[in-house]
């Protein structure tokens, strides 16, 4: 089954086209390939999430150690010649003493140590759209702090409830519906939500970004100047 059909089967119809960008944007890099592949193969915990990034953590011979997120949480996964291996979530570490060990680790401790936030990761995407721009974009959609996100990002932030846009109820609230189907109903809420006040992309949005309980500050992020009315095409 191709990597495209994979994604069709997994994600809601309102991520489909950025999880296929970022399926696009990894295309070119054979780590990243084979560790989605393997996500969007096996699902852990059978989570339906886009896939949002990619990572290098470590290299080590003919291992690699990968990092994956998704809109919700990160995995750790291990790469050897032609295997991926799901090794659990990346914030919990490593338990494997085989695999520390192969990596020169001594402990699980080292290993977070060295490797405290998925942010500080080395990039796999070797192009693509955002990746100049680092972290400092949205890892879904691309868009720099102070933009608003592609319509559908599942970063954007819900204005109603503050939740993810593309997953809250609020758009049932706001069309008075129990189910959107058709462009009409996309466009008119697309309408109400101009209207409302779209929320911005900023750093902090990011899935991927160090949060509570790292002691790293945000970079100045004051996305200020939410747009009023700007209805974007
Ligand atoms: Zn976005
Ligand atoms: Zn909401």
């Amino acid at each position: 089954m191709s990597m495209q059909e994979l994604v069709r089967f997994t994600v809601p119809a309102e991520e489909l086209t950025l999880a296929l960008a970022v399926i696009e944007r990894f295309s070119r890099d054979r780590l990243a390939n084979g560790v989605l592949r393997h996500y969007y193969t096996f699902l852990p915990e059978g989570r339906e999430e886009m896939a949002t990034d990619v990572r290098l953590v470590a290299r080590q011979a003919q291992l690699a150690l990968v990092a994956l997120a998704t809109t919700q949480h990160r995995y750790l996964y291990l790469c050897s010649a032609g295997e991926v291996v799901l090794l659990g979530d990346f914030d919990r570490g490593i338990d494997d003493e085989e695999v520390l060990a192969s990596f020169g680790w001594g402990s699980d401790a080292e290993f977070r140590s060295r490797f405290p936030s998925f942010a500080d990761l080395e990039e796999l995407a070797d192009d693509g759209p955002g990746n100049d721009a680092g972290p400092a974009s949205c890892v879904a959609c691309g868009v720099a702090p102070g933009e608003l996100h592609v319509f559908g990002c599942p970063v954007e932030l819900c204005p109603w409830c503050e939740g993810q846009l593309s997953r809250c109820n609020c758009r049932f609230d706001q069309l008075d519906t129990d189910q959107i189907d058709s462009d009409e109903q996309l466009d008119r809420f697309a309408d109400v939500l101009a209207e409302k006040g779209r929320v911005p992309f900023s750093v902090d949005q990011n899935p991927a970004y160090p949060s509570a309980g790292t002691d790293e500050p945000p970079a100045a992020s004051d996305a200020d100047g939410r747009p009023e009315g700007d209805s974007q095409d």
